[in-house]
């Protein structure tokens, strides 16, 4: 297995910087997901490591080796991409053992390995047919089994789940992640999805503008977001100016303990929709909108400064209507503050 590694790593297309100055590590065998809006820089941060990109500046290490001048077939990476890009002309079976014929791997060799690969992912029953005639789910696993036929150092994803129903990545993304997790492969998932990255990812790197704002576990990234673009594009954030004194932080409509924050560090205070509680506190708000979501309902309420908030209601919440007076708490110990 091997480690992948960004050191300093800029890409340029004329006056356009894709990506700038991105460091970071994939340790071996585990999965990033690279996530972010549209157009800040994850597919070059991809095609970069895959070799389809020269970086303007930096460098790309494998196991410490230097792989920044290498093209992609020295690199002996596997890719998965959103449109599948499966060989039309050739069987399932033919499409999977593709790369290990090029590499001169043993028909036997290369037959069992892909009968192997169909197994796992739960398509054997395919072999025989044409990509055209499968589903958009199965010409996927098609496409994972083919990359993983040529037994990858790394494994690349590009948005490989985008285009499925819901139900269907559901279902892909538990198979594949213990497919990942079993075969150790290390890999770099690329999504916008940040449902999808924290899912798949063993840790998220989180790209803006080119930029890498954060590097860390789903929990750190979700719980300790380092920044407002972070707390805003992970999860649903409530973001309310806080003053932090000695003991307490306050938030214009409420004062909480400090509980660890650091102190005298005015700044912003991440409040996710299930840090209030509804019913009691001191936190006076009006409901304004309620959307009903199955296992929970979201409440848009308007504290009495004039701010709006997302709040998270369990099915256990009496019914609360547009107009109706609330209070609210919020869980000192679940925030947190960011000083922006
Ligand atoms: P993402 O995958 O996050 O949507 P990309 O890596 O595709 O983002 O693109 C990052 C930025 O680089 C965008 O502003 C895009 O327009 C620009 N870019 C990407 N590829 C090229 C190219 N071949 N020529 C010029 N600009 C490009």
């Amino acid at each position: 297995m091997t480690q992948v590694k960004l050191q300093n790593v800029t890409k340029e297309y004329g006056s356009e910087t894709a990506i700038e100055d991105v460091s970071l590590t994939v340790e071996s065998g585990e999965t990033l997901a690279v996530v972010g809006p549209s157009g800040c820089g994850k597919s070059t941060t991809l095609r970069t490591v895959a070799g389809f990109e020269s970086p303007t500046g930096g460098r790309v290490l494998f196991d410490g080796e230097d792989v920044t001048d290498e093209r992609p077939e020295e690199r002996n990476v596997g890719i998965v991409f959103q449109d599948y890009a499966l060989f039309e002309n050739m069987s399932v079976m033919e499409n999977v053992t593709f790369g290990p014929r090029m590499n001169g791997v043993q028909k036997n060799e290369r037959v069992n390995r892909a009968e192997e690969l169909l197994e796992l992912l739960d398509i054997g029953e395919l072999r025989d047919r044409s990509p055209s005639t499968l589903s958009g789910g199965q010409q996927q696993r098609v496409g994972f089994a083919r990359a993983l036929a040529i037994e990858p150092e790394v494994l690349l994803l590009d948005e490989p789940m985008t285009g499925l129903d819901a139900k269907l990545k559901r279902q892909l993304r538990s198979e594949i992640g213990s497919l990942l997790n079993e075969i150790g492969v290390t890999t770099v998932y690329v999504t916008h999805d940040q449902q999808e990255a924290m899912a798949m990812g063993n840790r998220l790197a989180v790209l803006n503008d080119g930029w890498v704002e954060q590097i860390g576990t789903p929990e750190e990234i979700y719980e300790r977001p380092v920044n407002r673009f972070v707390a805003d594009f992970v999860g649903v954030s409530n973001m309310l100016p806080a003053t932090v004194t000695d003991d307490v932080i306050d938030v214009g409509v409420a004062k909480l303990k400090r509980n660890g924050h650091p102190a005298n560090s005015d700044g912003t205070l991440v409040v996710r929709p299930e840090d209030f509680t509804v019913g009691s506190g001191a936190i006076e708000a009006t409901a304004v909108d309620l959307f009903y979501l199955g296992d929970q309902t979201q409440l848009e309420a308007e504290l009495n400064n004039g701010e709006s908030v997302s709040v998270r209601l369990d099915r256990t919440t009496d019914a609360i209507k547009p107009g109706d007076s609330i209070s609210l708490d919020i869980d000192s110990q679940a925030v947190h503050l960011i000083d922006q």
